[in-house]
């Protein structure tokens, strides 16, 4: 049998366009594929999903619903970066990205190696397609195939994973970063392997901050350097999403410093929220009240919890260690958080400190005065709060690190106010 008539069997068989197919047929076979192969990858790329082995259909990425349990897919790799997972007891390296044609991206995860680069454009046989966050994801495994084109597929993505850090959220994988080491400590951690050594500290660039964890310390990462990450990926930590540099992470010591930006970016209440944490960010809402657990406040000596009368959750009796803090409810219309202010803030706002306090409980005979003390200066006005905010299932909290009044700042003011109305 001849090539034509390969073709044009194929052309009838699956109802699509004889030249085409020859033509496709033709390429193939001069990168010596041989001619089965070749009809078999014309059939996935042309959608039948009946022949050939009844492989799945073809479907677009845009289509993919975690409805199906396997797919056959054409796409351009966005990313593909290695790390290593703990799976049933033993090492594995696996290649995570993102895979993307022009009706959307997908995130996969390559069980095997198939040597996808970024920008390599693929059609994946029988792939796993499973959920993951409520998202369809693909698993390439044992059972897919993997064809690499020779025509790269135009998508309107970018290939390669350069992101700023305020574009970041939990789940991205194989992502470059450019970021100056704000903060950077060596510590020893009990790992999977015994105790080893980690870097974590906190990155800056122009679009704001993130904390970071260098599983295996990179010389180049130290306080002050200006460093291009590749293959990073990030995961919830304490509530907000944190970098993470693995040994297949590449490292390279800048020649330019990457600027830090002083400010942090305002959102709305509800945006920041709805983002599931963020590391620096700043809020103008209204102080609606002051919570329970407020102004004059003692502290288990062994494990800095708040002690009520004279217990800890952990440690039962103790002698509790004196402390300021406020518990503050801002609301800017979107939603509500619980604002924490530490000692130095609110001995601030009190006007006093530990010693200031003690007495004036001590007067009345009931700590709570200092509570309330500090209730009536900040109640009912607006504010303008900065620092770390975590969502969990019990409500929202932000760590405050700054606290002013909102006049202080009309421009921020007058940002969030505008975010609200697009919010
Ligand atoms: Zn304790």
């Amino acid at each position: 049998m001849d090539l034509e008539s390969h073709a044009e069997d194929l052309a009838s068989d699956l109802g699509v366009d004889n030249e085409e197919v020859l033509e496709d047929l033709r390429n193939l076979v001069e990168y010596s594929v041989p001619i089965d192969e070749a009809k078999g990858s014309l059939r996935r790329k042309y959608g039948d999903g009946s022949a050939g082995g009844g492989g799945p259909t073809a479907t677009d990425v845009g289509s993919i619903t975690t409805d199906v349990s396997a797919v056959t897919v054409t796409g351009r790799v966005l990313t593909a970066g290695e790390r290593s997972i703990r799976y049933q007891g033993s090492d594995h390296v696996i290649v995570e990205g993102r895979l993307a044609d022009g009706t959307g991206v997908i995130d996969y995860t390559a069980w095997e190696d198939f040597g996808l680069s970024p920008g390599d454009t693929i059609t994946a046989g029988n792939a796993g397609v499973r959920e993951w966050n409520g998202q369809p994801e693909l698993n390439l495994g044992e059972s897919t195939s993997v064809a690499f084109e020779d025509d790269p597929l135009e998508v309107p993505y970018e290939v390669g994973g350069e992101a700023d850090l305020a574009d970041l959220a939990t789940g991205d994988r194989a992502v470059t970063v450019e970021v100056s080491v704000v903060e950077c400590e060596r510590r020893t951690i009990d790992g999977r392997d015994g105790e080893t050594e980690i870097l974590s500290g906190v990155f800056g660039d122009e679009s704001g901050r993130l904390p970071f964890t260098n599983w295996d310390p990179d010389p180049a990462i130290e306080e002050g350097s200006s460093v291009r990450i590749e293959n990073a990926y990030v995961r919830e930590f304490r509530g907000v999403p944190e970098v993470n540099v693995s040994e297949y992470s590449t490292v390279t010591l800048m020649d330019r410093e990457v600027d830090v930006g002083s400010d942090a970016p305002t959102m709305s209440v509800r945006e920041a929220v709805d983002s599931g944490g963020v590391y620096d960010v700043a809020l103008v809402g209204n102080l609606l009240a002051v919570r329970d657990g407020s102004g004059l406040i003692q502290r288990c000596p062994e494990c800095n919890r708040v002690v009520q009368r004279g217990q800890c959750r952990s440690h039962g009796d103790v002698e509790g260690v004196d402390d300021l803090r406020t518990k503050a409810i801002v609301d800017d219309g979107t939603g509500t958080v619980t604002a924490i202010l530490g000692h130095d803030l609110t001995a601030e706002i009190y006007g006093g400190d530990i010693e200031d306090a003690r007495e004036e409980a001590r007067e009345a005979m009931d700590q709570e005065v200092v509570a309330d003390r500090i209730a009536e200066r900040i109640v009912g006005r607006e504010y303008r709060v900065r620092g770390h905010l975590s969502v969990d299932e019990y409500g929202a909290n932000l760590d405050v690190s700054e606290f002013s009044g909102s006049d202080d700042d009309p421009e921020a003011r007058a940002t969030a106010y505008l975010e609200g109305i697009e919010a």
